[in-house]
Parts: structure tokens; C-alpha cells; sequence
């Protein structure tokens, strides 16, 4: 599974302590042992992200995958979870802050929108989240801003510092006002994320979700909180995205909440286009062709599946299904395309046997997708597509 969404390859030897640390956690027999390592590792990568040294800590992640298994997985965790949650000393004794995202998968027949959220909503936001997701003993603040996945904190130290900023937030019992100029750009995309961002803080070992507190089964106290936030978090964040269909996942701390939705997106992605397509050519599901290719790199990499209307050749829409790091060529994802596909009432699905090449488009880097004959093509809305965003080159 891709873990830190913005680690960077590097050179270097300073690293080997860290990688030395997360060696003997991950290959620790006993509890008693973890102990000892887990605070060793805690201690050297909490000066490191101190002192905003992020380099080391890049390097020793890159390092790690060569040490034995388990200890880029080890090292990672430590380092996401130190970057994610601290604990601020205080009068009311440990008070335990922790980043989170509520994420929101979303498609649109024109490019998904960013916006600060108003104050009302933002409450109203807030409200559910602390009625539904977590503990009656969490105070929590949220950032005023809808991010896509790409305007989020890029490093572990940015990361770090939004918590620290919405960590302020809640001890001044306010939201935090994101600066939207230092924002990127989100990209054109027709289906996509939308990201809610808060931070929750507890006296250290209180409950913080709400599944903490329930008696039921932990997974059945999980999944029907999920469902009240769908519908009661679903009615107040609507107002943001009138005009885009939307599906909330479940909000959570802030790795595993991005990691779970870029997972729910892939399934997610394949439903959204074949409405898409619908929505902006008119073309009904049961006249369209989706064929699913294995695009091969070194191994194979990711699946892409492309979209053809009735009995055109060329490839109208496509979407990528990408590989995470436990899965290969082994892993039955076919199968799970297929029968998304066939869920969305896709008339005819085609899977080719042969290994495609993983090639993008020269001019704008977009990917290209097979048509039935397992050709690479760009795609292409049919000229009269319903759409005020299309891209001609
Ligand atoms: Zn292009």
C-alpha cells in the first residue's frame, strides 16, 4: 500500500539509526522488546521532525525498503503517527491532538470545486462530525476550506504545522482560516476528492472516536456511524457541492482517512464514469463497451479501462484503477472491475489478455486508454458532449 503520499527518493547515509531502530521493532518477538524499540524510534524521529529535518527521514523510508520486510512499514507508521498526534501538556492534564480528514468522493460533468466553506456550514459540519464520528469527549476544530487531494500539506513538517495551527483553533474554541493563496491549483478532473480537514484532542487515553464509546461489536459500531454521517454529515455538507454527486467515507485520523479513500475511490471512479458518460453524451450504460488492460512498467503497474459509445472505435472517457503495494498480476482485481462495471449496467465488458504499455499523451500527460482492439488512445467526448469543460488538442 503506498504509504506517505509525498515521500521523495534520496541518497545519503545519516538515515541508518532510524533504519537501524524500525529494524528491531519490526523484527522484535515480544512485547517487552517493542517497548524498548518503539521508544527508541519514537525519540530519534520526533527530534527529527523537530527540527523539520525531513530529509533524513525520507532517506531512512527510502532506506527501509531494502532492510528486511516489515521495517519500512514500521518506519512509516512511527513517522506518520508522530506527524499526525501529539501530546500537549496542560493544566486538565496530557491533552492528546490528532489531525483528521473526512473525505468525500465526487465526480461532476464539469471540474469538481474548492471553496472556503462558509462559517454556517462549517458549524453545522462540525456539529455532526462531533455527534457522529467522535467521543463525547473530543473538541474539535476544522480548517474552512473543501481541499482536493493535491492542495493538501506536502510534507510531514506542513503537515505537522496544520495540526499545530488547528490545535490553537480548538484552545481558542474557533475554525481555522486556511490563507487560500498558498493553495495549489486543483487539478480538471471530472471525478475526484474532496477533503474536509480538522483536528480532535482528548485527555490522553480517553476515547476519541465514537465506536469507542458504543458496546456493540467494534466494526458494526464503526459501520453505523459511517451511515448517520453519511446522511446527517451528508445533509450539511451538500450545500457545497450542489450540482455534484458525492459519497462521504468514513472520517478518521489523517493518513488512514487519505489511504481508505484512495482505495474507495478506484470502485468509486468506475460508477462515476459510466454516469458521466450518460450525463454528458446521453449515451444509456447498456450501449456502452468498457475495455479493462493491464498497463505494464516494470511490473504491472495499474489497469486502465477505456470507455466506447455504441459502435465507435475511439475511446469517449477512461479511468485508472491503480495497483497498491500488495497487490499483482495474482491479485483478483479483474474480477472486481468486472463486476463493478457490470453493476453500473455496462452493456459489454471486454478484459484483454495482453500487456498494454503505460503510456500517457506528449501534450498534456493525460494517460491514454484501450479501445476494444487494445489500442492506446486518448480520450475524447464525442463534439456534441454535454460539457463546458473539454479539452481539445
Ligand atoms: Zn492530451
Amino acid at each position: 500500500m503506498p504509504r506517505a503520499p509525498f515521500r521523495r527518493k534520496s541518497g545519503g547515509r545519516e538515515a541508518n539509526q532510524l533504519v537501524r531502530l524500525a529494524e528491531g521493532l519490526a523484527t522484535s518477538k515480544s512485547r517487552a522488546e517493542d517497548v524498548f524499540w518503539e521508544r527508541e524510534l519514537e525519540s530519534a524521529v520526533t527530534q527529527h521532525l523537530e527540527n523539520n529535518d525531513e530529509d533524513a527521514i525520507n532517506r531512512a523510508l527510502d532506506k527501509a525498503h531494502d532492510a528486511p520486510d516489515a521495517t519500512f512499514d514500521a518506519l512509516a507508521d512511527m513517522v506518520e503517527s508522530l506527524t499526525e498526534s501529539f501530546v500537549l501538556p496542560s493544566e486538565a492534564g496530557a491533552q492528546r491532538v490528532t489531525l483528521f480528514c473526512a473525505p468525500i468522493l465526487v465526480w461532476g460533468r464539469t471540474k469538481v470545486p474548492t471553496r472556503t466553506i462558509p462559517k454556517q456550514q462549517l458549524q453545522d459540519i462540525s456539529v455532526q462530525l462531533s455527534a457522529h464520528v467522535f467521543s463525547s469527549k473530543a473538541r474539535i476544530a476544522l480548517a474552512d476550506y473543501l481541499f482536493a487531494p493535491d492542495q493538501l500539506p506536502h510534507s510531514y513538517s506542513a503537515s505537522r504545522e496544520l495540526l499545530q495551527l488547528l490545535s490553537e483553533a480548538i484552545r481558542e474554541r474557533k475554525h481555522f482560516s486556511v490563507p487560500t493563496e498558498t493553495l495549489d491549483e486543483a487539478p480538471d478532473v471530472v471525478c475526484d476528492m474532496r477533503m474536509i480537514v480538522g483536528a480532535f484532542q482528548v485527555a490522553e487515553g480517553e476515547p476519541f472516536y465514537a465506536w469507542q464509546e458504543m458496546t456493540t461489536p467494534v466494526e458494526e459500531a464503526r459501520q453505523a456511524a459511517l451511515l448517520t454521517w453519511r446522511t446527517q454529515g451528508g445533509n450539511a455538507v451538500k450545500p457545497l457541492l450542489v450540482g455534484y454527486p458525492h459519497e462521504l467515507t468514513l472520517p478518521r485520523s489523517f493518513f488512514a482517512a487519505c489511504r481508505e479513500a484512495d482505495l474507495a475511490s478506484r470502485a468509486y471512479s468506475i460508477g462515476a464514469s459510466v454516469s458521466y458518460l450518460e450525463a454528458v453524451t446521453g449515451t444509456a450504460p447498456e450501449k456502452i463497451t468498457a475495455t479493462v488492460g493491464g498497463c505494464w512498467g516494470k511490473g504491472l503497474e495499474e489497469y486502465r479501462i477505456g470507455f466506447t459509445l455504441g459502435d465507435s472505435e475511439e475511446v469517449a472517457h477512461g479511468c485508472v484503477w491503480p495497483l497498491v503495494s500488495d497487490e499483482d498480476d495474482d491479485t483478483p482485481v479483474v474480477d472486481e472491475i468486472e463486476s463493478l462495471l457490470k453493476a453500473a449496467n455496462v452493456g459489454t465488458v471486454i478484459v484483454l489478455d495482453e500487456q498494454l504499455p503505460l503510456e500517457f499523451c506528449d501534450d498534456c500527460g493525460a494517460p491514454h486508454f484501450p479501445n476494444r482492439e487494445g489500442e492506446m488512445l486518448h480520450a475524447h467526448l464525442p463534439d456534441d458532449a454535454d460539457t463546458g469543460a473539454v479539452h481539445l488538442h
